[in-house]
């Protein structure tokens, strides 16, 4: 059942210039969309409550099937899905789709084990013998959904099949910078023919107005500094919030590692998206003995990657031209302080309307720099030197942040040993970024990266009440509350005392006089 009360119907908003979605890779406009106010937010956020009941009074079962024709319904708008938002961010087609790949594997698995994660679960009803206890999985009701631009296919969906799984209906609010995307995707959604997901567009003052509106739950991805006015939002209605902030993600590199295929990986993720994810790959951690070879194959594969507007591109403009600024001012602070370029470094030009940076590799990486402190959000590499292992751990722990992290070795026990070293939400060995791409997996941070977790059965119950239930075990059996309170005395200390040692007291000792 919804937590809050259907919201009064609000008066209309005052009409204001619609946005404008831009391609940033040619400055042309890709269509406007509307600024929505509180009054408007609100009427989505009703209209996902009425719908929400029939939703959740369905079989879980029958959610499930329900969740394969929404991914039926994304392969059928792949093709427009992935063009608007290549042409929203700049990205290749071809990361798109990746995203949508990740969406279907999503929908997919939330389908085939919504039952098993949500299905009422026997408990023992220890220590009241004469009961018994299960807990069934109760949806919130409305989840609040709000998206930034970098992934705007791949991350509603790191949400949206669980979220639904469990019973609610959502209210996606896309980042203005991706719009489009996120109103083709949800008319993806609702076209398998149940209106599961609504949509309200605009930009920070839309999303607030959704936090407020009230939803049951959100799901919020973006950066720390809006994650602190949703929860001060949040606060006012005590709505439950799911944080997935940004990292500053680090990869050790173990002395017996191969330092190309590190190199490989490290440039991969650091360069993937023109840097622009959440998990990239932003400190190599490398051990002394591997650091010449591994900066020299960085340096490299940096050099040749392709830059550029085009299809065939690996790495494509930022999505927002301002972000250049910061990362050349990251660059700066890091040279000023003793760090060097081996490759990139600048600004590419002579590619169109659209602001590139060469993708880069800074050396002698240090704990003075901003660089490795901040979150870059671009095709930034730095290298960290460590003595040893230990010195790597420590160096890849010393962050504010915690969303993932990389360990490059030969030895499947040193992995497994360093990744349990690492604060971190999630750990790949002899890989990146992974976790995020595996629907049953969950994803998400520790320390100034958020918390709770998304995907896997943990994103299900992420989006579900637990709700305890106890019954009679055998036929008559008083109230046991009736029998603690409706006495003509109380037991005396002295026998309660007795009963709690015989209970609880034991552990092989004798009852002291
Ligand atoms: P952002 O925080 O600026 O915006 C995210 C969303 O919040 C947008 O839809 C925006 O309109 C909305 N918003 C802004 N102000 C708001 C307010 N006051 N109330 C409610 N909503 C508001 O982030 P961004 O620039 O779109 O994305 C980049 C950030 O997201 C980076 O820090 C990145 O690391 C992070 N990120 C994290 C993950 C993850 O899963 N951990 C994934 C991708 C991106």
């Amino acid at each position: 059942m919804p937590s809050h009360p259907v919201q009064p119907r609000a008066a209309r908003d005052v009409a204001t210039t619609p946005m404008r979605s831009i391609d940033p890779r040619t400055g042309s406009v890709l269509g406007t969309f509307e600024d929505m106010g509180p009054a408007t937010v609100a009427r989505r956020v009703t209209r996902a409550r009425e719908l929400q009941r029939d939703w959740a009074a369905l079989p879980l079962r029958e959610r499930g099937r329900h969740l394969l024709r929404i991914r039926a319904s994304l392969v059928a708008a792949g093709p427009d899905l992935t063009r608007i938002s290549a042409e929203e961010t700049g990205k290749p087609v071809a990361t798109a789709y990746y995203e949508l790949f990740a969406a279907c594997a999503m929908l997919t698995w939330a389908a085939r084990n919504v039952e098993r994660a949500l299905r009422p679960e026997r408990r023992p009803s220890y220590p009241v013998v004469s009961k018994r206890a299960w807990v069934e999985y109760a949806p919130f009701g409305v989840v609040g959904l709000i998206s930034p631009w970098n992934y705007p296919i791949g991350i509603p969906f790191q949400t949206l099949p669980y979220a639904l799984g469990a019973g609610n209906t959502v209210v996606l609010k896309p980042s203005e910078l991706a719009t489009l995307t996120g109103l083709r995707l949800v008319e993806a959604v609702n076209a398998a023919g149940i209106e599961l997901a609504q949509v309200v567009t605009g930009a920070g003052r839309t999303g607030e107005a959704l936090v407020r509106a009230p939803v049951d739950a959100l799901s919020f991805t973006g950066s720390p500094g809006t994650a602190r006015h949703i929860l001060r939002a949040a606060a006012d209605s005590l709505t439950p919030v799911v944080l997935e902030l940004g990292g500053k993600d680090p990869m050790i590199v173990a002395p017996d590692a191969d330092p190309y295929q590190a190199a490989r990986a490290a440039t991969a993720a650091a360069f993937l998206n023109a840097g622009q994810t959440c998990m990239s790959t932003e400190r190599a951690i490398v051990c002394a003995p591997l650091h010449e070879r591994f900066v020299r194959h960085a340096a490299d594969l940096a050099r040749n990657v392709r830059v550029g507007p085009a299809d065939d591109s690996q790495v494509g403009p930022l999505t927002r031209p301002a972000q250049l600024d910061v990362l050349r001012s990251r660059i700066e602070d890091a040279v000023s302080k003793g760090a060097t370029i081996v490759a990139g470094g600048r600004e590419r030009r002579g590619l169109g309307h659209g602001t590139y940076l060469e993708p880069t590799v800074l050396d002698h990486v240090t704990a003075a720099m901003d660089v490795y402190h901040e979150e870059s959000f671009g095709p930034i590499l730095s290298v960290v030197r460590a003595r040893d292992l230990q010195e790597a751990v420590a160096l890849a722990n010393d962050s504010r942040m915690g969303l993932t992290a990389s360990v490059f070795t030969t030895e499947r026990a040193t992995g497994l040993r360093l990744a349990h070293g690492i604060e971190a939400g999630g750990v790949n060995v002899n890989d990146a970024m992974l976790g995020a791409a595996m629907a049953a997996v969950p994803f998400g941070g520790t320390k100034s990266s958020g918390y709770g977790r998304l995907q896997g059965t943990e994103g299900f119950r992420a989006f579900s009440q637990s709700r305890a239930i106890t019954v009679d075990r055998f036929r008559w059996t008083p109230a046991m509350i009736s029998l603690m309170f409706h006495r003509r005395r109380h037991p005396s200390a002295r026998m309660l005392q007795a009963g709690l040692w015989a209970l609880f007291g034991r552990n092989g000792r004798r009852q002291p006089r």
